[in-house]
């Protein structure tokens, strides 16, 4: 289950893959490089047996099989794997520290921060270690630990990456997306909370908090770009999201056209929804090569841009002679979006007019997404003119924050505090930033 729960995953990272079991007596995992199909086979997964799991599919971050997650650590008093989603914005503080007082270090990862965190606590019960550990840590965790007898899980008192608890027969399973729940035919059941902690074991669910002060700051850019279209977050779908940001989006723009077409794959929504309330035809003037991976999530910019040459392909006859609106989801760099204009008017299109379904993203996420440095935005140093020029588009829109905030739907919830980390568009970060805190791809802890 943890297999094909991470299968439908694998979009979150595929940089590395692995999966720890417990029997009840003892953890054994298996990791590697690369995507989940090709570091597990039926052997392998067979000799994973037990009565619980955790997988973790690796995003970006430093190279070399030692970081790849879950991490697994042994000791006289027990074992525990830890896998985590985000990123720590005080672990080189902590790293430091936890260096002068002896520890030594494996990995290049926060997530071992937060083992060694826990290790050293001096309290006795499992649940109070990791509360204590939590307490010293600052940033985006969805967390995950397993020993030999019980899975605990926490999400950071902003709730910024999605966390959530379904149910299989008698057995929960928890995951960064819904959309794992549906191949292993569980049930979804209801979002963690930030701040949570939660134990599963053979006595079933039991939930408290490690932190009372928590306010949602859900990741804006799970609903723009990273989440899977059928999962839902906060109650909301992924699609859905996307296309109300599409008809925002179309309602904000002056623009005409012929057709409207959308970046697969995460624009495609974005895209059906702006054709539609525009009243412009949607055509699929882009496609993509099924077989690579996408190149926002990897890790070099030399490899991006290889990455996109391989990916996209116009529709010749779909684009030639036509005014064609390309929605795409953002512009992080500017460069994928060069070459995606150019590809259409080489294959014909007469215009090219770009509407980006998020607004111009000028700050850096310390919060575990690669939206590059601050001198790389490409919208933090040029002007939308500049832009445009740049990226050889007929015209260039992006939506406003209002316009995004209304199209998501989360604040009509959360209320006052709209429930979205919305940092690297508006540089209000949900949480202090530390003046050396690393940004997540070229973090390499000392
Ligand atoms: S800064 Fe942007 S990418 Fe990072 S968590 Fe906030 S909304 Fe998401």
């Amino acid at each position: 289950m943890t297999y094909y729960g991470l299968h439908s995953l694998q979009h979150r990272g595929q940089e590395g893959v692995g999966i720890v079991t417990t029997d009840g007596e003892r953890l054994q995992g298996i990791k590697g490089e690369g995507l989940l199909n090709e570091v597990f086979d039926e052997k392998k997964l067979d000799s994973l047996k037990g009565i619980g799991a955790i997988g973790h599919v690796r995003y970006g971050g430093k190279k070399g099989i030692e970081n790849i997650q879950p991490l697994l650590f042994h000791s006289s008093s027990g074992s525990l794997a830890l896998a985590q989603n985000g990123n720590l914005i005080n672990a080189n503080d902590l790293k430091h520290q936890l260096e002068m007082q002896g520890s030594i270090f494996q990995t290049n990862t926060d997530t071992e921060v937060l083992a060694h965190l826990i290790k050293r606590s001096g309290y006795l019960a499992q649940e109070d270690k990791v509360k204590n550990a939590l307490s010293m840590v600052k940033g985006a965790y969805s967390f995950m630990m397993l020993t030999e007898k019980e899975l605990i899980i926490a999400q950071d008192p902003n709730g910024l990456r999605p966390l959530s608890i379904g149910k299989v027969g008698d057995a929960y399973c928890v995951a960064a997306e819904t959309c794992a729940y549906d191949l292993i035919g569980a049930e979804y059941i209801r979002d963690v909370e930030p701040g949570e902690l939660i134990i599963i074991d053979r006595d079933g669910i039991h939930e408290e908090r490690f932190s009372l002060s928590a306010t949602h700051a859900m990741c804006t850019m799970e609903y723009v770009y990273f989440s899977r279209p059928d999962s839902d977050i906060g109650g909301i779908n992924i699609h859905t999201a996307r296309k109300n940001l599409g008809k925002q989006l179309a309602l904000e723009v002056n623009v005409q056209g012929d057709v409207v077409t959308g970046v697969p794959d995460s624009s495609i929504s974005a895209a059906i929804g702006f054709a539609e309330t525009a009243g412009i035809p949607y055509e699929l003037g882009l496609i993509k090569n099924r077989y690579v991976g996408r190149t926002f999530i990897k890790p070099t910019q030399e490899l991006r841009e290889q990455g996109v040459k391989m990916k996209l392909s116009p529709v010749r006859k779909v684009v030639e002679g036509k005014r064609v609106i390309m929605v795409d989801d953002s512009i992080v760099r500017g460069t994928t979006s060069k070459r995606i204009v150019r590809m259409l008017k080489q294959a014909g299109a007469k215009e090219v007019h770009v509407c980006i379904s998020s607004p111009p993203m000028t700050n850096p996420c310390f919060y575990g997404i690669d939206v590059s440095t601050h001198e790389e935005l490409i919208a933090a140093n040029h002007s939308m003119e500049e832009i445009r020029e740049i990226i050889e588009a007929d015209s260039l829109t992006f939506l406003s924050v209002e316009g995004m905030l209304k199209a998501i739907g989360r604040s009509e919830n959360m209320g006052k505090n709209c429930g979205q980390c919305m940092a690297c568009f508006t540089g209000e970060y949900p949480t202090e930033i530390y003046p050396d805190t690393p940004l997540p791809y070229e973090k390499e802890m000392k």
